[in-house]
């Protein structure tokens, strides 16, 4: 999968003309490769860390003048020599010294090569390695705090341990096995309970924790719908006043469609396809329009919006009993209360029914912490353990089948069974932190990283 033999050269930078370029080299020739076009010092008797200024060139003819910062084994993020070049960001520059260095020796890395080779030689685990990846495609600042809790190993040290417990009780249990005959019990049957309860704990708690921890990465899909003039459109704008300036047309991930994303206190909210909603819901009175429900149907939140002027009782029943979806939660906001009576206001008031008026932008804050709670529905206090990855939820969730099984059979199948469960279960830990690997596993990973990273 990466010959470590070899040395590897990648733009680091984003591809594209911009003040600096930065080009990175690892492997062991990495130094003597980057020396052999810099005229300046002798790179090859530097020492680690140090920035040096010089010139780049092709025999004769000078490409560009840089700087080129040396990293010695194994003090470097991939604990081999890397060298990093900055140049002038020009993509032609970028390109003549990139071909130069491989002429010189040097080949292009694959996509995640470099985090690979982290990982293989032990600067990083597999989730701490994918949190690289997260990192850098954090789009919030929550997003960015996970992805960083995450690289500092915080979940992975909490599964290491766990899973060393785990591993006490599975070499007992082994032990019990070569004294078969003897019918001894070296493994404590209610201790390795007790073990099993408390590991379970923690793994149940971080399954569920996936769910905020997906909401914090990927945002909420999010859907506003209602009748014709309920005040979509309006709310819209309300909703993304400050916003729209910062953010306003993030290009859709999972398609070619534009996305609203609305912030609130760091969790994106992408307010999907909203051309295609305001379209659809023409025709919510004839509710069942596949459409309308497909995208409600992908989604998690739904606010619906009606006119709280005009909406008869019966039809506000109508509309919330046919848009609810299971695992989609609606907001019920009821919209232009600058229209209404004092009395009916008050009559509001006491049902605790959201009410709005989009026009004049009042009670939109109300909303928006309704619609932050609908997903964060603890406070975060930023310490906690989430995970954010789908991998991780599987091994997990794999994990949790695998101690069910040993915990019933704890007191009536023989040690060779419990054995299996166990090791299964430390197998499936394993694969979240990289203990246990395969390459398809690692090819799966790091073949989503881009190249140079
Ligand atoms: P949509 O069809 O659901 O997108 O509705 P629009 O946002 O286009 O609004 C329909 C009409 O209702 C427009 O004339 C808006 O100005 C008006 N409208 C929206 N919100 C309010 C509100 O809170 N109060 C009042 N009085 N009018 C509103």
């Amino acid at each position: 999968m990466t010959n470590t033999e070899e040395t590897i050269v990648a733009l680091a930078t984003p591809a594209g003309a911009g003040a600096i370029g930065v080009i990175r080299l690892s492997g062991p020739d990495a130094i003597s490769i980057a020396n052999s076009v810099f005229k300046g010092k002798d790179l090859t008797k530097q020492q680690s860390h140090t920035i040096h200024f010089g010139s780049v060139i092709d025999g004769n003819l000078s490409l560009d003048e840089v700087l080129m910062a040396l990293f010695i084994a194994p003090r470097s993020y991939t604990k081999e020599n890397v060298v990093e070049i900055s140049c002038h960001g020009s993509t032609y520059i970028i390109e003549s010294i990139i071909k130069l260095l491989i002429k010189q020796g040097a080949r292009s890395a694959k996509a995640g090569e470099f985090t690979l080779r982290a990982f293989l030689n032990g600067q990083l685990d597999l989730s701490q390695a994918e949190a690289v990846a997260d990192l850098i495609a954090a789009n919030s600042k929550a997003s960015q705090q996970v992805a960083l809790q995450q690289l500092r190993g915080g979940f992975s040290n909490q599964l290491q341990i766990l899973r060393e417990q785990l591993v006490q009780f599975a070499s007992l249990i082994e032990l019990e096995l070569d004294f078969a005959e003897e019918d001894v019990e070296f493994a404590n049957r209610d201790q390795l309970k007790k073990l099993i309860f408390e590991i379970n704990k923690v793994i149940v708690a971080l399954i569920q924790s996936f769910e905020l921890g997906n909401v914090i990465k990927n945002g909420v899909n999010t859907v506003i719908a209602g009748r014709p003039n309920a005040g979509k459109s309006t709310l819209l704008n309300a909703l993304l006043n400050e916003e729209r300036a910062i953010v306003s047309h993030i290009p859709g991930t999972t398609r070619d469609t534009i996305e609203e994303v609305l912030n609130i206190n760091g969790i994106n909210f992408r307010l999907i396809d909203t051309a295609g909603i305001r379209e659809a819901t023409d025709a919510i009175e004839k509710i069942g329009v596949e459409r309308t429900m497909e995208k409600i149907a992908q989604s998690s939140l739904l606010v619906y919006i009606y006119d709280a002027d005009q909406l008869t009782d019966e039809e506000l029943e109508a509309d919330i009993a046919s848009l609810q979806r299971p695992g989609v939660t609606m907001l019920i906001v009821a919209n232009k209360a600058d229209l209404l009576s004092d009395q009916t206001k008050e009559a509001f008031l006491q049902s605790a029914t959201l009410f709005i008026s989009a026009k004049d932008k009042t009670h939109i804050d109300d909303l928006k912490s309704k619609i932050y709670h609908s997903a964060v529905k603890n406070q975060l206090d930023g310490n906690e353990t989430l995970i954010t990855n789908i991998r991780h939820l599987e091994a997990l969730q794999r994990t949790e089948e695998s101690l069910s099984r040993v915990l019933s059979g704890i007191d009536s199948v023989t040690s060779d069974f419990l054995s299996m469960d166990i090791k299964q279960a430390l197998h499936y830990l394993g694969e979240i932190t990289g203990v246990v690997t395969t390459d398809d596993l690692l090819d799966n990973i790091f073949s989503k990283f881009c190249i140079g990273k």
